[in-house]
């Protein structure tokens, strides 16, 4: 089983994701919590590349290759793999990401994007993505909030990218959710922690049971 976690910077994806997780393993099962870009010690490589604040040159046509290239190597070293053992895959970000920061948001052909991927993940899907909507306001709160509080933890060179793209990003991702809706599982992230990891929790159940 292949599950993902999507939505904007700030929705508490990861906050959800161990949550999950922890849900999953007291019930007696294998589980492997990964995220993108990362996840294997190549994809980490590229993760820094995308990420250092540093390279605010890089070209959007670099930025979507090398998303694909750090999917690609996570995909076969260690996704598939862990698949293959019967493990359940918690993935923190995939393809939706693509779709919603460099398709949506810098305004690259989705159709490209999608197949550049498609390439990188030789077609891998989850079988169920939890799409964690915030408002760009409560998005964005949260970024700072945490940048003030939080020592070290600069924001990143997509964080950092104005209300506008962030605004692109979000509405990409409603998008997506609609698109696919027998997927995607649209949770309201603006309510309190435990409340989304109820809702959360029950759909997987109900995956599972299935
Ligand atoms: O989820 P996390 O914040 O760790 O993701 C790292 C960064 O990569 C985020 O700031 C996110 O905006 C960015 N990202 C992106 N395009 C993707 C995946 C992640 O811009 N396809
Ligand atoms: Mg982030």
């Amino acid at each position: 089983l292949f599950i993902t976690f999507e939505g904007p910077d700030g929705a508490g994806k990861t906050t959800q994701l161990k949550r999950l997780a922890a849900k999953l393993q007291e019930t007696g099962r294998d589980v492997i919590v990964t995220r993108e870009p990362g996840g294997t010690s190549i994809s980490d490589q590229i993760r820094e590349v995308l990420l250092s604040p540093d390279n605010k040159k890089m070209t959007d046509q670099a930025e979507v290759l090398l998303y694909a290239a750090s999917r690609a190597q996570h995909v076969h070293e260690l996704i598939i793999p862990s698949l293959a053992q019967g493990k359940i895959v918690l993935c923190d970000r995939f393809i939706d990401a693509s779709m919603a920061y460099q398709a949506y948001g810098l305004g690259i052909d989705e159709q490209f994007v999608r197949s550049v991927n498609h390439y990188a993940s030789s077609g891998l899907q989850p079988n169920r993505t939890y799409l964690l909507d915030v408002p760009i306001e409560v998005s964005l709160a949260r970024l700072s909030h945490r940048q003030s509080t939080v020592t070290g933890s600069e924001l990143d060179r997509i964080e950092q990218k104005p209300a506008d793209y962030h605004r692109k990003v979000r509405e990409g991702f409603v998008r997506i959710s609609e698109q696919n809706r027998e997927r995607v599982c649209w949770v309201n992230a603006s309510r309190g922690e435990e409340e989304i990891a109820g809702d959360i929790w029950s759909d997987c159940n109900r995956l599972l049971n299935h």
